[in-house]
């Protein structure tokens, strides 16, 4: 029974690369019949941020990728916050003391910090703990006594010495990390909370996790978790582990991280968040114009394909499509313009009747009332082609709705002479509602000939007139969403 679950620490915005853990958890849920699980990890006090697990759970849901359980919806396994479950921990850290694969460590903070000055990059281990005051180092009865007082202590896993901790990961293969090189990790802190290390272990068994979809920033804690899991005895039940590719920048020099986003003008969160601390604001993906669709599919290609040359995939197409063999070991760069594709792509091909609230939303906003939804629908499919950005849809399209109150002259060499003018004043006589595109464009054809010009010489003119530049799609095609009255009005304030 495949169990997959998303455990983002509540500490502020979801970065793009969190967004994407969820998305591959999720299609391999859905993918396998499986459950998505939402598991917010809370345990670190001091990097809790007010607001950040509502923020987490409104992202997965615009991102279409509900979970089967989680905190707001309940589930058999719970409670879904780690800090629910603290009771759970401790017997643990106990277990593991008694079985001598973990010890208690009383050095103060004031200890600690003297000894990190004292040694350059220590860190706490087989090569140091003998100098510390642990329960290795120090007497039963000292301990005892130390314990008896309450003195505030950790418990830490006892690396091993001289040991392989070997293991598949699904995506790199055979990994093995040496025992000697990886530090003491606190499992327990003083104020009795578990640390994410045996916190994560703890619940993956507790919720029956099948499989540990992470970020590659993981895979150095993967040999403590192992080793949990061999030690807390639970080794026949561990999890596939998958480690995600990274997602870097966009020159591929290193990680992708918020500050890139910031620098490059570009936004590396799903949603906008406020820092309830600073006040601060990080742009979203989602309020600057994408689509959810096209979020999840970029999300999807940071680091897999199908083996063809396909790129958009709908999340319906992807569950059925994907796999964890065609997940790449390579990080993947992140480029913002190709983002900007794929959202250009989605709006293209929506169906313009989905685009509706959104696009009278922004022109709302900007203070211009949409009276006709019917209407709208027809400028929708006329410039949706022309929109990298759902925020776009109002300057390609405002002159639908206001009519140009300036001209770019510029572009009209020379400006409408008389003869012009002659011309525009028969042809805009001639107009009716009942005429089609194609129509226009012949009887404007045919017109123009008959008064001397080259049609290229007035088709230019004439979109001015109509939308106020030089864009939009074709001039025909909007005088017929215009209607005849209003274009008819246009040929005439423009030669005014
Ligand atoms: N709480 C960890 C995080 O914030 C989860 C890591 C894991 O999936 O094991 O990313």
């Amino acid at each position: 029974k495949v169990r997959v679950r998303f455990a983002p620490s509540p500490t502020g915005g979801l970065h793009l690369g969190g967004v994407r853990t969820a998305l591959f958890n999720y299609l391999f849920a859905k993918k396998h019949n499986g459950t998505f699980v939402l598991r917010v990890e809370d345990t670190d006090q001091t990097r809790f941020v007010e607001g950040a697990e509502e923020y987490i759970v409104s992202c997965l849901e615009w991102c279409g990728m509900s979970p089967d359980e989680s905190p707001q919806k309940g589930g058999e396994f719970g409670p879904y916050r780690q800090s629910e479950r603290k009771a759970t921990y401790r017997q643990y850290a106990d277990q593991l003391i008694a079985d001598g694969y973990a010890y208690y460590a009383f050095d103060t903070p004031e200890e600690l910090d003297a000894k990190r000055k004292e040694v350059p990059n220590f860190t706490y281990g087989l090569a140091t703990r003998n100098g510390m005051r642990n329960s290795l180092t120090l007497s039963e009865n000292e301990v005892a006594e130390l314990l008896a007082n309450n003195t505030p202590h950790v418990v830490r896993i006892k690396m091993p010495e001289d040991e392989l901790v070997s293991f598949t990961d699904l995506i790199r293969g055979h990994v093995s990390f040496d025992t000697n090189l990886v530090d003491d990790k606190v499992l327990l802190k003083a104020d009795g909370m578990p640390t994410y290390h045996l916190a994560v272990v703890a619940d993956d068994k507790a919720m029956e996790i099948s499989h540990i979809f992470r970020g590659e920033e993981w895979l150095p804690s993967a040999p403590i978790h192992i080793l949990l899991w061999r030690y807390l005895g639970w080794e026949d039940v561990m999890p596939q582990w998958i480690h995600l590719p990274l997602i870097l920048k966009p020159d591929g020099n290193g990680k992708l991280s918020k500050r890139d986003g910031d620098r490059l003008g570009f936004p590396v969160y799903a949603q906008n968040w406020t820092d309830p601390k600073t006040g601060d604001l990080t742009k979203g993906f989602k309020e600057l114009g994408f689509m959810p669709e096209a979020f999840v599919n970029l999300l999807a290609m940071l680091g897999w394909n199908d083996g063809t040359d396909q790129e958009l995939f709908s999340l319906a197409e992807l569950i059925e499509k994907f796999s964890v063999e065609r997940i790449s070991k390579a990080g993947a760069k992140f480029d913002f313009e190709k983002a900007k594709w794929y959202n250009h792509e989605w709006i293209k091909n929506a169906d313009a009747l989905k685009l509706i609230p959104t696009v009278k939303a922004a022109f709302t906003e900007q203070g211009i009332a949409i009276k006709s939804e019917a209407y709208l629908l027809k400028v929708i499919d006329l410039v949706k082609d022309r929109c990298n950005l759902l925020g776009d849809f109002v300057a390609q399209s405002a002159y639908f709705f206001v009519a140009p109150a300036e001209y770019d002259l510029a572009a009209v060499k020379p400006k409408w002479t008389v003869e012009k003018a002659t011309f525009f004043e028969a042809y805009a006589a001639w107009i009716t509602d009942n005429t089609t595109a194609l129509e226009l464009e012949e009887k404007f054809k045919d017109l123009a000939a008959t008064h001397q010009f080259k049609p290229g010489e007035l088709m230019l003119p004439f979109r001015i007139m109509l939308v106020g530049g030089k864009f939009g799609p074709g001039v025909f095609d909007i005088a017929v969403a215009l209607g005849a009255a209003e274009t008819i009005q246009r040929i005439k304030n423009a030669l005014v």
